[in-house]
């Protein structure tokens, strides 16, 4: 995040940040974090999710990004922000997608390597198209 120059913006009385999720520069019209377009995507991707799940109800997260096709991060986000309960977990110290037990966190070491694989796939995606070039680490 460029804080500095988000700040700088807000100095210059011009409301404009950049969405989390796509990083485009963005005037958004309420305090969201994401740009209008993310957010209707989010919305639409929540709404598929709740589709599935309503059929689904003990769907775990990577069964759901499977078959509905939303990305794994982006349903792990869902559930982290609290838009989405995926599954009536008693124990809140069970991984989200495979259901083992852990001591902290919502992910076993597994499943978070699952989830890096994902990453990294859906990288070597965005990259190879040039419009969704990002600045890499
Ligand atoms: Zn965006
Ligand atoms: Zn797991």
């Amino acid at each position: 995040m460029q804080v500095k120059a988000v700040i700088e913006k807000r100095r210059k009385n011009l409301a404009i940040s950049n969405c989390a999720k796509c990083g485009k520069v963005f005037l958004p019209d309420t305090y969201t974090p994401v740009c209008a377009e993310c957010l209707a995507k989010d919305h639409n991707d929540l709404k598929i999710i709740n589709e599935y799940l309503h059929d689904y109800p003990l769907a775990g997260i990577l069964e759901v990004a499977t078959r509905t096709g939303v990305d794994a991060m982006q349903i792990l986000r869902f559930v982290k922000s609290g838009s989405l309960r995926i599954t009536d977990a008693p124990d809140p110290y069970k991984c989200r997608m495979c259901g083992k037990d852990l001591k902290k966190g919502t992910l076993c070491q597994d499943c978070m390597d699952k989830v890096a694989d994902l990453k990294e796939a859906l990288k070597k995606k965005k990259d190879k198209n040039p419009s969704n070039r990002r600045h890499r680490r």
